[in-house]
């Protein structure tokens, strides 16, 4: 590798901001280059274990903040990998919402209607598609019946699950071997591949500098593959157009690092950070109650019968998904489930004074982890997160080999988003302790702080520059050519879990920066249809995409 290596785009990260645009603009004819820090694994290669050097330990990356942790994928297809691919679509008021700044957060010309024929295309392209009830399992039927009998509705979630091919195996989080959880890595990426895009895992993109062209140049490291900590080399690609695609919680820090060499960043760079609004509360459901009351009884070779983790939510409450109530009153309940290892740490005993890890209410609850029941809650916060100062490479200073890092990330919830929380919980506790069906033990931010699977707004997409880092075609404000296409750009929560949102976005990013290499000279067209080839999406952005190309 030397110095003058060049590429039309560079893209950093290779989840769904970064495989969404690889595709389109490899199949129109741009050389594409996609450098990931994370490793790369297939299918056979996702294990079943919690050992170190596991898929699970190599594909995540879980960084602890001051006040908010990130729980994030490091692997090429990113989050993907690592998702439970529930996905739906923004509720129409999210669009709308004012949040911290007193007016829209989210550009004119993007609302529900207008990102609509996005979500299509993406839906063809994973596929996403709707869950029947026959297809819900035992823990889902529980939390589905405990919302009817406590007068909520529930429904099961769309998904990017092929269940037909889904073996119910409760290893979703550390990729999936059957091919049924429809990553990133089985639809964008292999058909970016097919048209030319190449994609280095364990290049981990550190800077961007500008050239006397214009044109930029991005500086990476090498990363060992077994010890994320060591650097094995480094080396610098220069691009006509870079994208970033790194993640909410690593994008905006790329930014930091560059500004003295790059010029000044717009202010929310780095600012705005929503945690999505997330809080875990872990129900003990008392079985006898489910059974007498719901009529609903696990057989002996119950769905907890090992030490499991979790097939992610398949049934949720979207009741207090109404445009009607007031912001920050408003949230999605999921059901989940966590291992006890990991819900240890999470559930709390109920009226313990400060935090009781031990003593005998402990032990019962963890005696009885196989009825657990977590209960997760998507809700409207302020937005409240800041990063500090960059580490000196990376988004954080790594601690261990695999997995786990400290990151500049502070976050403070106001009391706008704790009133969301406590509305939440007390919905919780509404539906699972009706009749003495179960406890519920509430989460534990007052301990270990908040934390989130599900981040954005870093660096966001508006038309206030004082308030949003990117214009509504994702572009950089002050650093033309410089895009950003993953969760960061997203304005604020979504109360919904985000992927599907999050690459709408960049489907609908992807005619801009074609305009833009066009601008550059490069000669590249529009058009591909869905990965699989499918075009039956397509009519539906044709006048948006019109607008941008003419
Ligand atoms: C356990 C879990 C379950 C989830 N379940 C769901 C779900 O059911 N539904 C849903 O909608 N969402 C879910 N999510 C969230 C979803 O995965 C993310 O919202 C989504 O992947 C974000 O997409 P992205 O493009 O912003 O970034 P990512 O998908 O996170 O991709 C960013 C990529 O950039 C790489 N990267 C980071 N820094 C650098 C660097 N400096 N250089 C090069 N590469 C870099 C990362 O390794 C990563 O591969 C889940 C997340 C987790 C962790």
């Amino acid at each position: 590798m030397n110095a003058t290596e060049t590429t039309d785009v560079l893209i950093v990260g290779s989840g769904f901001g970064g495989s969404i645009t690889a595709y389109h603009l490899a199949a129109g004819g741009a050389k594409v280059t996609v450098l990931e820090r994370g490793p790369w694994l297939n299918s056979e290669e996702f294990d079943h274990d919690f050992k170190f050097g596991s898929s699970t330990t190599r594909v995540f990356d879980f960084v602890v903040g001051d006040g908010m942790s990130v729980l994030g994928g490091n692997c090429v297809g990113g989050g993907s990998v690592v998702y439970f691919a529930t996905m739906p679509r923004a509720p129409r008021f999210v669009f709308e919402r004012h949040g911290s700044i007193g007016r829209r957060m989210w550009p004119a010309a993007i609302d529900r209607d207008a990102l609509e024929p996005w979500y299509d295309r993406v839906a063809e392209a994973l596929p996403v598609t709707p869950t029947s009830w026959d297809e819900v399992p035992y823990i889902g039927g529980v939390f589905a019946a405990a919302c009817k009998a406590a007068g909520h509705t529930a429904n099961p979630s769309p998904s990017a699950v092929d269940t037909s091919l889904c073996t119910n195996c409760n290893w979703m989080m550390s990729g999936c071997r059957f091919d049924a959880k429809r990553s990133l890595l089985l639809n964008y990426l292999p058909a970016a591949l097919s048209h030319g895009a190449e994609i280095r895992p364990l290049h981990e993109v550190q800077k961007i500098t500008k050239l006397d062209t214009g044109d930029y140049r991005v500086h990476y490291n090498t990363i060992d593959e077994v010890d994320y900590r060591q650097q094995t080399g480094s080396g610098t690609i220069d691009a006509k157009i870079v994208i970033l695609a790194a993640g909410t919680a690593a994008t905006p820090v790329i930014l930091q690092r560059s500004e003295p060499e790059l010029g000044r960043m717009p202010h929310a760079v780095g600012r705005y950070f929503s945690g999505n609004g997330e809080r875990l509360n872990t129900a003990v459901l008392e079985d006898d109650k489910v059974r007498e009351l719901l009529g609903l009884s696990r057989d002996e070779a119950n769905a907890y019968g090992a030490y499991q983790i979790g097939r992610g939510p398949v049934v949720a409450s979207w009741d207090r998904l109404d445009g009607d109530l007031p912001e920050y009153e408003r949230f999605s309940l999921e059901q989940l489930y966590f291992p006890p290892g990991f819900g240890t740490i999470l559930a709390q005993v109920p009226d313990a004074k400060g935090p009781s890890w031990y003593g005998p209410e402990k032990k019962e609850m963890l005696r009885k982890w196989r009825s657990w029941l977590t209960v997760f809650t998507m809700s409207e916060d302020d937005n409240e997160g800041v990063f500090g100062p960059p580490p000196p490479t990376g988004n954080s200073e790594r601690l261990s080999q695999q997995l786990l890092g400290f990151g500049s990330l502070r976050y403070r919830p106001t009391e706008n988003t704790l009133r969301g929380w406590e509305v939440s919980d007390a919905a919780v506790r509404d539906i699972l302790e009706h009749n003495g069906l179960a406890r519920v033990m509430p989460w534990t931010n007052d301990v270990i702080g908040a934390y989130t699977v599900h981040p954005l707004a870093s660096c966001r997409i508006g038309d206030d520059p004082e308030t949003s880092a990117l214009d509504d075609r994702h572009e950089l404000r002050g650093h033309p050519g410089i895009f950003v296409t993953d969760g960061s750009a997203v304005p604020g929560a979504l109360t919904v879990n985000p992927a599907f949102t999050i690459a709408a976005l960049a489907e609908r990013a992807v005619p801009g920066i074609v305009h833009a290499l066009r601008e550059r000279g490069v000669e590249v067209h529009y058009g591909a249809p869905a990965p699989d080839g499918g075009g039956a999406a397509r009519r539906g952005t044709a006048a948006a995409v019109r607008t941008v190309l003419g």
